[in-house]
């Protein structure tokens, strides 16, 4: 099997029916890259920057994180990459920073939050990526949204600095897409209204699912509630790609859910256009693509949509691909 798929690297992923989707994945480091091209990745979904702030004393300088984001951009050779600023908080700490503690850090002071208090740390890793920007397909992506008026916040700084870089003679890629994670149900929900206002939505569902159940995604005592396929995450995955449709945007998804078995037809047939992954799912998750009818798929989502539990959308799941097979 793993014969099978190594000869799918450089193959595009397109449906039986020949609905083309990207198949990306998540990084969090340079030396990533090696294996996404190694896998046949088509670009990166998800850049996970808090880790060059992670395991040291002092915020990274913007020579260090530039050189890192032009390293990611360079070696993925203008395929898109998909740059997430600072998630830091959660199960993310910086002791550097110095944080009061919190009784709820999941639902606390954290990610984009952070980023619009702690400014000049945010305005830093933006003069980074803008400056990166000019050598490969960069997309700069917020993350934790949860109102529109914090994605607009976002934007103003991101174009201040980008204005204040231009007048200092620095070139700045003009074409940089502005997107934001979706992993918060009120973004989920709203979804239609931001869509005319990001270029793309990436969605989030490891936070989505915790906040959507109220169930910790780190607590096992609650994990059962930790359900991707209970319609109730469904029915908001779809709200969201159908309102980035509706306004000519794209939608991925960049959460664990992206990779699963199970979960990949459901979102082929909800017209999800980006799925970012483990760089070691994504041959798996090509074959199988390579297996399945978008329209087919299609044609269930309101049988999907209108079960009542995770566990009956799972076995029609199951029981249709024995089918395929
Ligand atoms: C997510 O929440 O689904 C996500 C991709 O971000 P992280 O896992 O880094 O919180
Ligand atoms: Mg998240």
């Amino acid at each position: 099997q793993k014969a099978e798929w190594a000869k799918l690297v450089n193959e595009p992923t397109v449906s039986k029916d020949g609905q083309h989707v990207e198949l990306v994945a998540n990084i969090g480091t340079p030396e990533d890259i090696k294996g996404v091209l190694e896998n046949g990745g088509e670009g990166v979904g998800l850049y996970r920057t808090e880790f060059l702030y992670m395991g040291r004393t002092q915020l990274p300088t913007e020579e260090e994180q530039f050189d890192a984001y032009k390293t990611v951009l360079e070696r993925m050779e203008g395929k898109p990459v998909v740059v997430r600023t600072l998630d830091i908080g959660g199960d993310k700490e910086l002791p550097y920073l110095d944080l009061p503690k919190e009784m709820n850090p999941f639902l606390g002071f954290r990610a984009i939050r952070l980023c619009l208090e702690m400014q000049d740390m945010f305005r830093t890793q933006l003069r980074a990526l803008l400056r990166a920007s000019t050598f490969g397909n960069l997309k700069i992506m917020f993350p934790m949204i949860a109102t529109l008026g914090e994605f607009r916040q976002a934007k103003a700084i991101l174009l201040e600095e980008k204005a204040k870089l231009k007048a200092e003679g620095i070139a700045v890629s003009e074409t940089i897409e502005i997107g934001i994670m979706v992993e918060i149900p009120s973004t989920a929900v709203m979804a239609d209204i931001f869509a005319k206002e990001v270029d793309f939505f990436s969605i989030g569902t490891n936070d989505l699912i915790q906040y959507t159940m109220a169930a910790d995604r780190m607590n096992e005592r609650v994990s059962y509630l930790y359900q991707p396929y209970n319609p109730a995450i469904l029915r908001l995955v779809k709200m969201v790609i159908d309102a980035a449709h509706k306004e000519g945007k794209w939608a991925g998804m960049c959460g664990e859910m992206a990779g699963d078995e199970v979960a990949i037809p459901i979102l082929l047939g909800l017209g999800l256009d980006e799925f970012s992954m483990s760089a070691s799912s994504i041959l798996q998750a090509r074959s199988q693509l390579l297996n399945l009818s978008k329209a087919e798929m299609s044609s269930i989502i309101e049988q999907v949509l209108n079960m009542t539990t995770a566990e009956e959308v799972e076995r029609l799941i199951k029981e249709i691909e024995v089918k395929e097979v």
